[in-house]
């Protein structure tokens, strides 16, 4: 039987020169790749206490949405500046060249809510840094973040020291 890992596809030189880009198209247009992939992230957080699930745009929407669906909670996506109809909280994090900013419908976390945070990968962990801290702004408690991937390399877990990290496969 294939393990996740087998479903993960390795780009060289993608989007430039040097970067090995680890593809997890492969692995959701994969019948068994996709089941695989979904039941394994909701085992990992089945037994966590939360009642919201925000997910990061694009590919923590597709990741993040099955979870809160088969756990029985809601979805809150977390998108890139000036998609959002209503009113946002914003915060701006580091790319390679330049910044990026993310934003959250204000009213789409309530003081004191328990939030997962799902994303397809931690690469530095600026991404979902500045998405934590928007929940926080919000008065919700991050109470754990999970990722199919993890490139373990590039150290962005030293961002994320005060939560409860979980990733299902960890490159070096
Ligand atoms: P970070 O902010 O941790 O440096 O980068 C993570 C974000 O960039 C995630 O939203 C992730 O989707 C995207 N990303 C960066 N590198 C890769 C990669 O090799 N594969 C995939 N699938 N996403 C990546």
């Amino acid at each position: 039987m294939k393990k996740l890992e087998d479903y993960v596809r390795c780009i060289p030189d993608f989007p430039s020169k040097g970067i090995m880009f680890r593809d997890i198209t492969s692995v959701i247009q994969d019948p068994d790749g996709l089941k695989l992939a979904i039941d394994s992230m909701i085992e990992a957080v089945r037994d966590v206490d939360f009642d919201v699930v925000v997910g990061t745009e694009s590919r923590g929407f597709i990741f993040g949405m099955p979870i809160a669906y088969a756990l029985g909670k809601g979805f809150v996506p977390c998108r890139k500046k000036g998609k959002l109809p209503c009113e946002t909280v914003t915060a701006s994090y580091a790319l390679e060249y330049g910044t990026a900013e993310i934003e959250i419908h204000k009213d789409a976390i309530k003081p004191g809510q328990k939030v997962l945070l799902v994303d397809d990968l931690i690469a530095t962990g600026g991404t979902i840094e500045a998405c934590a801290g928007l929940v926080e702004e919000l008065g919700g408690e991050v109470v754990k973040i999970l990722f199919l991937l993890e490139l373990a390399g590039l150290k962005g877990r030293e961002k994320l020291a005060k939560y409860d990290v979980t990733s299902l496969i960890t490159y070096e």
